[in-house]
């Protein structure tokens, strides 16, 4: 999921284009990923931003850095809610700093989902698994386990290596029509075929639904799981928004996507997972075996009541994203003036946001810390912070900490419950800024 769809990225329509949009409404532009429509309506403008997993060596500090403009669009043809493409795929991902293995959470959810899905679909030593975007193998790793063939599908060379080491059978490829067919050409079909967080980083949203719906069997199922639009709509998660992240969907949208490509939604989980996400289950629309169930029926309803399909629903996100960063800024600004030292927990890409669109560097975080032994002694994007090893907590000893990865916050209080000796709080910064002791 990095360089060869991110180069496809470039070749998008009004992609690079010189042109500055017009803040509110313009006729000239970037044309909707999904559905091809003029983008017309800005939602969010986050200013200018780094990439955010572009974590910096000691040695980069003292360089340029290059900051791009991190501005939201809903498209008013299909409500797609999308960034464009303003990065070309040299500049993202050049080392891919994230391996998914490091969240016990995460790891807990993939083994849960194994399990209801070879439950379900009745999965077997004869069916075929087909995961892309795979990653380092954390998920199939649990189909492996079982007895169920599988294959993973991972552009990230380095990463895909980790798969293999762990008995993952892995293709280096990205994902597309063309990967459908080697796979079908293989007989690789899958019986079950999914993406987890994959979808939001996919610039060429046709050749990725158009590349499931050739590589799924005749009555094969597709899951996929991407955060949900309407979670980050009500409670402002804004922070997840960056440069990697191109698309942000409600179920509608994604309905009406699938839909294009014969493709029918027929079930859908809400799942905690990434602050509120959607697992969504699809088929052939020319498969009768397995029916919409209620669930997936009242969620579109949900939706559309809504509003999520009406710019209305958009209008008043820009000024609650701004009430949010004055909000933490008001608590940062008393702490620093009390004399209380804040650190932070974490180095996760929405991290990256949050601080560079609320200007904190170690004017007011001192450092972060996080698990991922790639970042330590690394700084971040933008804000310099520096990245240490969790140990540094202790010996710090902070008034607070400042939870970045804001949707695993149970599990890290929980971790970190060692702060409450010396009266160390946490500080939760989305949806608003709240303290727990
Ligand atoms: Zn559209």
């Amino acid at each position: 999921m990095r360089h060869d769809d991110l180069a496809t990225a470039q070749a998008l329509p009004g992609a690079g284009a010189d042109e500055v949009p017009d803040p509110v409404m313009r006729t000239v532009g970037t044309v909707c990923r999904s559905c091809g429509a003029m983008l017309k309506h800005a939602v969010v403008d986050l200013g200018m931003s780094p990439l955010c997993e572009s974590f910096l060596r000691a040695e980069d500090l003292d360089r340029m850095e290059p900051f791009y403009p991190l501005k939201v669009w809903v498209c008013d043809s299909c409500y797609l809610v999308q960034l464009e493409a303003y990065v070309g795929g040299e500049e993202i991902f050049t080392e891919y700093a994230y391996f998914s293995a490091f969240s016990d959470s995460w790891l807990q959810h993939a083994r849960r989902y194994t399990d209801a899905m070879i439950e379900r679909f009745g999965l077997g030593a004869t069916s075929q698994v087909v995961e892309v975007a795979s990653n380092d193998g954390y998920l199939l790793q649990y189909f492996v386990q079982q007895g169920v063939p599988c294959l993973g599908v991972e552009p990230a060379q380095n990463v895909a290596k980790a798969a293999v080491e762990r008995g993952v059978p892995t293709l280096v490829k990205f994902f597309g029509r063309e990967t459908a067919r080697q796979l079908v050409s293989a007989g690789q079909q899958a019986d079950l075929l999914l993406g987890n967080n994959v979808l939001a980083q996919v610039p060429d949203l046709n050749d990725f639904i158009g590349g499931l719906k050739i590589a799924l069997k005749p009555q094969g199922v597709i899951t996929i799981e991407f955060p949900h639009l309407m979670r980050l709509v009500a409670e402002n998660q804004f922070d997840t928004i960056y440069h990697e992240h191109y698309s942000y969907f409600s179920f509608l949208t994604a309905e009406k996507l699938f839909a294009a490509h014969g493709l029918v939604l027929f079930d859908v989980d809400e799942l905690p997972t990434h602050g509120g996400s959607l697992r969504i289950y699809g088929r052939h629309a020319e498969d009768p075996s397995k029916s919409v169930t209620a669930r997936a029926l009242e969620l579109h309803q949900r939706e559309l009541d809504a509003g999520v399909w009406t710019l209305d629903y958009y209008a008043d996100f820009d000024e609650r994203v701004r009430e949010t960063k004055r909000k933490l800024l008001d608590f940062l600004i008393a702490a620093r003036r009390a004399g209380k030292r804040v650190v932070g927990y974490g180095a996760p890409g929405k991290g990256n946001t949050l601080l560079n669109y609320c200007g904190i560097r170690t004017d007011f975080v001192d450092f972060t810390v996080d698990r991922n032994p790639y970042k330590h002694g690394r700084f971040l994007p933008g804000t310099h912070i520096p990245i240490h090893e969790p140990d540094a907590l202790r010996d710090a000893r902070p008034d607070y900490v400042l939870i970045l990865p804001w949707n695993l916050k149970d599990e890290i209080m929980a971790q970190l419950a060692f702060i409450r000796e010396w009266g160390g709080k946490f500080v939760v910064p989305i949806p608003e800024t709240t303290v727990y002791s």
